[in-house]
């Protein structure tokens, strides 16, 4: 891949080559870009304009709260996986809906997590049973999450409606298990089942949706149709999601929710790295770099997939292969095989694209190794640091304190 690399990830640099950007920066080192979380806030947001549904932001992909402002204008509210996400979208978001979805939710955190929310979705009839009366009593709103059993995508650690899922409540359960004051106490129902994908999975799985639970559907006030809706990725069928919008809301006389994450951050942030070394094995050339997929983009391997780099191809392409591996003891610290059309040294700048989500708040320092410091790319192009972390972000959680 000869010249400006204009690829998707890389479209924001709007033809400019990364080191003459960012190379004065520190390596590793996340680049969040403003532009480009602006440009998906306002897709984002007409979508919301045009249907009347509302967006949350699901701060488990992105959680810069830097940058909240920037996302606010856009922005219904946040959703939460999590105790501390909830605090975080209370406290960084103020004034919005909170909504939080847990698999099972502790009597120890119920106290502080009813201070934050104003929408809880329980994933069983029996958490229902036991958290959901009090919430109603503080006057929160209360939702079920459902399990369509519609499976829409091949990634199988993200797929909740795999046979034996322990993710939402099938309609056999329902049945089974769901007494009319149960019932009683839903204002709405809750799905999430997709993952990067497009309108017409969402459009499957309403089909099933609707077949397993639209009789119970016009009684509720909201539907929630989760997150893994790739809106912002160029391609995207947005009429086709605004249809699927239309017809629930108008179909059930309800108030529909999404929760992207991705969406909102999608190409929207780099990791910058250089090389250290260069080692070869068996043919094998492989460049080790300051950063690490174990540590700093860990989707890499969890999901797993082979991040964009600035100017690589296929592994195939260009006249040298080169394997990126990370500078930790994991042997699977390997970000993947890439064509270059140069050889890679040691000092080179590498610049991985869409870095925003699932990285910096999911980070870790396995092995001791540093934390990247954040940088925001304003709208005029400034750099910012956001953060910088130190040797405090690695001893703090591990002792001492006593
Ligand atoms: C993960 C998750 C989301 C966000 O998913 P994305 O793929 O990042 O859009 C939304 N809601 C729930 C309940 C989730 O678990």
């Amino acid at each position: 891949m000869r010249g400006a690399d204009r690829r998707p990830p890389f479209a924001g640099l709007e033809g400019r080559e990364p080191e003459e950007l960012f190379g004065a920066l520190p390596t590793p080192c996340y680049i969040l870009d403003e532009k480009a979380l602006r440009r998906n806030g306002e897709l984002l947001a007409g979508v919301a304009r045009r249907t009347g549904c509302k967006m949350l932001l699901a701060q488990k992909a992105f959680s810069n709260f830097n940058l909240y402002p920037l996302l606010a204008p856009y922005v219904d509210g946040t959703e939460a996986s999590g105790l501390y996400e909830a605090r975080l979208g209370f406290e960084e978001m103020p004034g919005r809906q909170v909504h939080v979805f847990s698999p099972a939710y502790r009597a120890e955190q119920w106290e502080e997590m009813l201070g934050y929310a104003s929408h809880i979705v329980f994933n069983s009839p029996r958490q229902l049973s036991r958290f959901g009366p009090s919430a109603k009593a503080r006057g929160k709103s209360v939702g079920l999450r459902i399990n369509p059993q519609c499976s829409t995508q091949n990634h199988p650690i993200y797929d909740p409606c795999a046979p034996g899922s322990r993710l939402g409540v099938t309609r056999e359960q329902w049945d089974r298990e769901m007494t009319p004051e149960l019932a009683a106490l839903l204002d709405g129902l809750h799905f999430h089942t997709l993952c990067e994908q497009d309108a017409d999975a969402l459009e499957l799985t309403l089909t099933a949706v609707e077949e397993s639970f639209g009789g119970v559907l016009p009684r509720m006030q909201w539907l929630n149709m989760g997150g893994g809706h790739h809106v912002t990725r160029p391609g995207y069928d947005v009429p086709r999601l605004e249809g699927c919008i239309r017809r629930a809301a108008e179909r059930w006389g309800l108030q529909v929710y999404l929760e992207p994450g991705e969406a909102w951050a999608l190409n929207a942030g780099y990791l910058a790295a250089r090389v250290v070394d260069v080692v070869e094995n068996a043919g094998v050339s492989t460049a080790i770099l300051d950063a690490s997929a174990a540590c700093h983009m860990p989707d890499v391997l969890e999901m797993p997939y082979r991040p964009s780099v600035y100017g690589a191809g296929e592994a195939g392409e260009g006249r040298y292969m080169f394997r990126l591996g990370g500078p930790t003891c994991l042997a699977g610290d390997v970000m993947g095989e890439y064509g270059f059309d140069r050889p890679l040294a040691p000092g080179n700048f590498l610049l991985f694209g869409d870095m925003a989500i699932y990285t910096t708040c999911k980070n870790n320092t396995f092995n001791g190794l540093p934390l990247p410091p954040i940088y925001a790319r304003r709208e005029d192009g400034a750099l910012e640091c956001l953060k910088a972390f130190g040797y405090g972000d690695f001893k703090d959680r591990l002792g001492r304190e006593m």
